[in-house]
């Protein structure tokens, strides 16, 4: 169903009448957690004025450590969802375990992300086909481009075509960052696939300082959209503060994009 051999034409998903995948690079953005209303009002208000179209958030975090923060949980939804509307901006959050379907449902998150963690997670996969909420599918850590089409597939199946990829890096010999950009991935789904393809060139880097040039190369490479994460003061980050970019880095990656490519 995802192949480009079934469909030729692009797929361009729509959420609330923005279009992911048409002639727009769509930036979504916002802070990795949800922390705080006040946090998240000033994250919003900052996405909205930076030029971002779609506030993203996590009100479940999958992390690492058990003992780490793992989100606030659904008042985490009911933050996001009164920071957007005060905005006007969809939002995106994480939905991990397949009995909060409901829940995300109820709270109107206008797109599913499945997280990396998940990709191969099969029974969420096909829950989230038997609806029609736009869903962005990370790549697994360590997943190949045709285990990702085939996650996708499992979603697809379902009915639901509305998927969007997000390549967020993979795991590869080298430290040096927190996880390789695999910028090859965006045109080889382009050719594979009719479906849209973003870049999360955040947890790519791991640092804010390096979002810039992976958000240029991203687009340089023919993605369709970019996932960044923002924060009103990343130092304070609940987690993942070392790339979050705060509202001025934001302003003027937003400013460098720009002659790039059509961002909205
Ligand atoms: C996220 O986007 O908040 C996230 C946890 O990313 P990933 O699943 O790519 O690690
Ligand atoms: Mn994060």
């Amino acid at each position: 169903i995802v192949s480009r051999e079934v469909q030729p034409d692009n797929t361009v998903v729509h959420v609330r009448g923005l279009a992911i995948g048409g002639a727009a690079v769509q930036v979504i953005a916002g802070p990795c957690a949800v922390e705080t209303a006040p946090q998240m009002q000033q994250a919003a208000r900052l996405v909205r004025e930076g030029g971002a179209r779609l506030l993203r958030a996590g009100a479940f975090k999958p992390r690492t450590s058990p003992y780490s923060f793992q989100g606030l949980g659904v008042v985490g939804l009911d933050y996001l969802q009164e920071a957007a509307r005060q905005q006007g901006l969809p939002v995106v959050s994480e939905l991990m375990d397949i009995r909060l379907l409901d829940t995300f449902l109820e709270y109107d998150i206008d797109v599913i992300e499945i997280g990396a963690r998940n990709m191969q997670n099969t029974d969420l996969l096909k829950e989230v086909g038997r609806i029609n909420k736009p869903v962005i599918l990370k790549r697994g850590l360590s997943a190949t481009v045709s285990e990702w089409l085939m996650a996708a597939e499992y979603i697809a199946i379902g009915g639901n075509h509305n998927i969007i990829f997000c390549e967020r890096g993979v795991r590869s010999f080298d430290p040096a960052a927190r996880n390789t950009l695999d910028v090859t991935a965006i045109p080889l789904l382009k050719r594979e696939t009719h479906l849209p393809v973003i870049v999360d060139p955040s947890h790519a880097g791991g640092k804010a300082w390096l979002v810039p040039a992976l958000s240029c190369a991203a687009l340089a490479a023919g993605a369709d959209g970019l996932m960044l994460e923002v924060h009103p003061d990343p130092a304070q980050a609940w987690c993942d503060g070392d790339q979050a970019l705060d509202g001025a880095a934001f302003g003027s990656l937003m400013a460098q994009l720009r002659p790039l490519a059509q961002v909205l």
